[in-house]
């Protein structure tokens, strides 16, 4: 691999700093699938790239779905019979069931506590809940304040709207020299949620800062969406540039200290796999593979049968495997700086090796080229590992398709990286091989 890094990268000690710095403007922001909540952020994330905000209007028929009304709030409460505020949503955006529609009357405490949400497990935690489908109204508090109410009067109120409105959504196009492009997607529909959203989405607007400043090859796509029904939005709006989408990344849960995880993508040997795979088995002592499965993040709708992009997600500790996961302690302190540093670092790399990679396209694909009669044999022949240049010859014809690189040539063979480009160059000489990155496509274009 050329060891000239092309990213215009950060490589100072206050990266992590400065994404947790970010992290901390995000957090009290209330957001859900749609809303103000979202165009906040998206408006603070337009102080780092520039942004293109998309509003699709609610009752908008997304394949099998529909745009939801939208949901604003901006205060939620339950006082007890001394009018004494014992949960505040102002406090914590967590302590209202996501997308619960307004509410206000006096209720008795058995009737409360049907719209009450508590972790037993986690008694100091406060869980996050959501009721997007069904019309409900709730409030989430901790299992030990809950244990302690008392028979009272409580006056509840939910000063919410649900109604028509948008689905809003953050999008970001850089241009490379090839139409061909890598798709960046995270989550922005969780709340005060630092790990699961936050971790994702300051990474990707910091990754993305850093790919506008350098020369790319490949274009590149940021999507801030809101998770499931955003990127169900998106897909259903964009089918014609599917067809472009030559690897992408899901980007979730990349600010805790757990080793780096890679789901691969429903195709299970794209090459975004493959790359993934190998550059953490080189890299790191520690790390996991998980093989696709139609639950998680954004990998779903990406990963669906009619859709199928090579896109797969990169993540920490994975979600559900680790016990703040959706509670009040996925906070501010569960978040490292140190371990959004080394996030934003594995991204970046991993895109340096997409933008590095050698390709080259065989040129007599049908059948084996007859290679004798181009003399290459005899040109191979005189050196004494000749039965592995053969071989390299045979590998670097067989692979050649446009999705393999010599890397993935020299790891799929076994053999070393020189006999394979030696291979690959003596192929080049004769015109059976020609050259490619990333596609011939913006050549034709031209
Ligand atoms: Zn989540």
């Amino acid at each position: 691999m050329p060891t000239t890094d092309s990213l215009k990268r950060r490589r100072d000690d206050q990266i992590g700093d400065d994404l947790h710095h970010l992290i901390e403007r995000l957090y009290p922001i209330c957001r859900s699938i749609t809303g103000d909540g979202v165009r906040e952020t998206l408006k603070i994330l337009d102080e780092f790239i520039p942004i293109e905000i998309r509003e699709i209007p609610s009752g908008s028929e997304v394949f099998d779905w529909t745009v939801p009304d939208e949901w604003n709030i901006r205060d939620a409460w339950i006082k007890d019979s001394r009018g004494k505020k014992i949960v505040d949503f102002q406090k914590l955006n967590l302590h209202v069931l996501n997308y619960s529609v307004p509410v206000e009357k006096t209720v008795k405490l058995d009737e409360l506590k049907e719209h009450l949400f508590s972790l037993p497990d986690h008694p100091d935690w406060v869980p996050y809940r959501t009721s997007y489908h069904d019309r409900n109204w709730g409030f989430c508090l901790s299992h030990n304040q809950l244990l302690g109410l008392q028979e009272d009067d409580y006056e509840v109120k939910v000063d919410s709207t649900l109604q028509p409105g948008h689905l809003t959504y953050g999008e970001y196009f850089i241009e490379g020299t090839s139409t061909e492009e890598v798709l960046i997607s995270c989550h922005i529909c969780h709340p005060s949620l630092c790990n699961d959203n936050l971790s994702g989405i300051a990474i990707a607007a910091f990754v993305a800062m850093a790919l506008r400043e350098s020369e790319l090859k490949y274009s590149y796509r940021f999507l801030f969406i809101p998770g499931t029904i955003g990127s169900i939005t998106w897909l259903s709006q964009n089918e014609d540039k599917l067809s472009n989408i030559k690897h992408g990344l899901v980007l979730s849960l990349l600010g805790d200290s757990g080793k780096f995880n890679y789901k691969k993508s429903r195709r299970g040997d794209a090459e975004i796999d493959r790359l993934v795979t190998s550059h953490l088995k080189r890299e790191r002592d520690e790390y996991g593979i998980i093989d696709f499965y139609p639950y998680g993040y954004d990998e779903r709708q990406f990963c669906s049968p009619g859709i199928n992009l090579p896109v797969g997600r990169l993540s920490r500790t994975p979600h559900g495997e680790f016990p703040e996961y959706h509670t009040s302690a996925d906070n501010l302190d569960f978040v490292r700086p140190e371990s959004l540093a080394q996030s934003y670092d594995l991204l970046c790399s991993l895109i340096q090796e997409l933008e590095s990679a050698e390709k080259y396209l065989n040129l007599s694909p049908k059948c084996e080229p007859q290679l004798g009669k181009r003399g290459l044999f005899k040109k191979i022949g005189g050196q004494s590992n000749s039965k592995d240049s053969q071989m390299a010859l045979l590998w670097a014809l067989n692979l050649s398709d446009g999705e393999h690189s010599i890397r993935d040539i020299s790891e799929q063979s076994g053999l070393h990286r020189d006999i394979i480009k030696a291979a690959v160059d003596a192929l080049v000489e004769v015109d059976l091989l020609k050259p490619l990155f990333p596609h011939p496509s913006h050549e034709e274009r031209e």
